[in-house]
């Protein structure tokens, strides 16, 4: 391709809707240009990273087994209604965008493709002999994302590779989810990238597992905890750590204490003078639940750890049989505003007891009456501790479970794992924190969506079973935006050479130079012959501009036509190193061939 014929915009400043690195250089070297709120075109040279991408991804799972698709992006609600999600989707999280026909039928713009996907093995896979099968699409989705930001990283409107295994059997989706983590890892290596892989959050279906796939930077939304020893490497959402011991109580009697101004666990322990580890403070949540039952939640926890919602989420989605419920819908801290709904007095906030008494609840059909109290595990062995009095400006001293405070009945592990933790495989590893972007998650459902919807094959012994489900997703923009955020200097962008939209760009430094000309048109038409995709600057520009312009766009290598030409040479210039080479111009072609087959290799 010809600069002179492309439309080619860069921009010197960086554009003020961006934040992070990846996304400035990405607008500013004219990848991507911004439509609305999380809504990106991808112009030219993105669109072939993004190709690129795709290619690498493919071929990975091609080489698995994997078949590819194309499922439609319209999805009609009454199968989202079938397997219970539609509400969530629509609701709770909002992320689906949905809409309504000219007949008044209710459909959604494609956020994931389970639902489409069990419908179709419902009725095509009849026999376990048509067992294992795993079909995957590469594919705009549609996420009505709260928070678009970051350009590609978070749209509302991104490409995905989403795949989806049916099994007769556990074992059978083991060695699928290998192949995936397999897979992943090849693909993210090909591309170029830092990554590692996390244990994660499989929510609510529990399932035997899921991993995520974290290329680590620092703009990366997702904190990762791992040990040096390799051995343990978890989303925090997901981490679990030994918890510091707790110190000694130095309170030996039971008594009530005025404690003013001490709605803090920090400045109540320095009133007290005592630690953190004697306290058991109690966490006010409001779940609403999917059948519209609102319940408060008390969970009592050690006063230096702090409650994580995500593990919460699912201890409650555990219960919700208890209310007649399947999902939550909603989970937060009740703000006042919230509170104004249910509480039938003003709650001793900052001072509240494991006790605090039902009756600050007014319950109603759509309220339930009474306390959710749950305790984290942290809390339960701790003797003569210090909590609320349920009084504002009083707390009590030397408590003790089943005592003055009744243990509650459902113990759970919601406690947030944090950087310096003792690792629980060994004590001797101290967990370590990094940040990282979620490229990749793979996933084993189980039977999560089949049996919601159904979706049963007729086994060796011919009995009707529910398929047994993976699925895989990777977020071929995310990825491709992630690799900026890895790879850049203050000259702009520097492409990992697998992805890069061209490997070699000539800038001729003067087009009135007839024989200047004349060998970059010759390389031109020889280099992209021989497949070494190659871009030519013949625009009438001045030659610091262009190499500016070739350093920003990231091209790794740059073809100058020169001084060198004397000597029958041209020079060749490394985006990554700026390494600059005098090679013969017979030889350009294969010394091009030979570095790109090392750095793709
Ligand atoms: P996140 O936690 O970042 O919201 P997710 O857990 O909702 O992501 P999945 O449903 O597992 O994402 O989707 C698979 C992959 O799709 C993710 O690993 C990510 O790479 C990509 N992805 C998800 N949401 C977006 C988005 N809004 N913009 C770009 N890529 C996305
Ligand atoms: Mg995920």
């Amino acid at each position: 391709m010809r600069l002179s014929q492309m439309l080619f915009v860069t921009l010197r400043e960086d554009p003020a809707e961006a934040e992070i690195p990846s996304h400035k250089l990405l607008l500013r070297a004219g990848y991507i240009r911004r439509i609305g709120s999380g809504i990106y075109a991808y112009l030219p040279l993105m669109w072939r990273v993004l190709k690129k991408v795709s290619q690498i991804v493919r071929e990975e799972m091609d080489a698995t087994g994997a078949q590819e698709c194309l499922l439609p992006q319209l999805q009609p609600a009454d199968l989202w209604r079938e397997s219970g999600r539609w509400d969530t989707y629509t609701q709770a999280e909002g992320i689906m965008f949905a809409m309504t026909d000219r007949q008044q039928r209710e459909l959604g713009l494609g956020p994931t493709h389970e639902e489409v996907i069990t419908t179709i093995a419902k009725d095509m896979i009849r026999s376990y002999r048509q067992l294992p099968v795993h079909l995957y699409q590469i594919q705009t989705k549609f996420r009505d994302e709260i928070r678009p930001r970051f350009g590609l990283m978070r749209g509302r409107e991104f490409i995905m590779k989403d795949g989806y295994s049916f099994h007769t059997n556990e074992e059978s989706l083991k060695k699928t989810y290998q192949d995936m983590a397999q897979a992943y890892s090849n693909m993210l290596r090909r591309s170029g990238l830092q990554f590692r892989a996390v244990d994660a959050d499989s929510g609510a279906i529990g399932g035997s597992g899921s991993q995520e796939f974290m290329v680590l930077a620092e703009a990366g939304e997702d904190e990762v905890l791992y040990t040096e020893d390799g051995q343990y490497a978890a989303n925090v959402e997901k981490a679990v750590s030994m918890p510091a011991d707790a110190e000694p109580s130095p309170f030996a009697t039971f008594e009530k204490r005025e404690t003013p101004g001490t709605e803090t666990i920090d400045k109540l322990c320095k009133f007290l003078k005592c630690s953190p580890t004697q306290v058991v403070k109690n966490v006010l949540y409001q779940a609403v639940y999917d059948n519209g039952i609102t319940v408060l939640v008390l969970v009592s926890i050690r006063g230096d750890q702090e409650v994580n919602q995500v593990k919460l989420l699912n201890e409650l989605t555990k219960l919700a049989g208890n209310y007649q419920a399947k999902n939550v819908l909603f989970l937060t801290v009740p703000d006042a505003e919230a509170q104004r709904k249910w509480a039938a007095k003003s709650l001793p906030l900052g001072y509240m007891a494991p006790d605090v008494a039902d009756d600050y609840i007014a319950g109603s059909k759509e309220v339930n009456s009474k306390f959710l109290r749950l305790v984290d595990r942290t809390a339960v062995d701790l003797t003569n501790f210090v909590t609320g009095s349920n009084e504002s400006g009083y707390h009590v001293v030397g408590a003790n479970w089943n005592k003055e405070f009744l243990l509650p009945a459902t113990v759970v592990g919601v406690r947030t794992a944090k950087k310096g933790d003792r690792a629980v495989h060994n004590p001797e590893q101290t967990l370590q924190s990094a940040r990282g972007i979620e490229v990749g998650h793979i996933f084993q459902l189980g039977t999560k969506y089949s049996q919601a919807m159904g979706a049963t094959y007729t086994s060796e012994q011919g009995e009707e079973m529910p398929f047994v489900m993976g699925c895989y997703g990777v977020g071929v923009s995310r990825l491709a935006q992630s690799a900026v955020e890895q790879s850049y200097d203050k000259d702009g962008i520097i492409w990992p050479v697998a992805i890069a939209p061209y490997h070699a760009i000539i800038s001729i430094p003067n087009i009135s130079d007839a024989q200047q000309v004349e060998v970059a048109e010759k390389l031109y038409a020889e280099l992209n012959q021989s497949g070494i995709e190659t871009l030519l600057d013949d625009r009438d520009e001045r030659a610091g501009v262009k190499f500016k312009d070739a350093d920003l766009i990231g091209i790794p290598y740059r073809i100058v036509p020169g001084r060198s030409l004397k000597a029958g040479k041209v020079e060749v210039v490394e985006r990554a190193t700026h390494k600059s080479h005098e090679i013969l111009i017979d030889e350009v072609n294969s010394t091009l061939k030979q570095w790109i087959e090392a750095a793709v290799s």
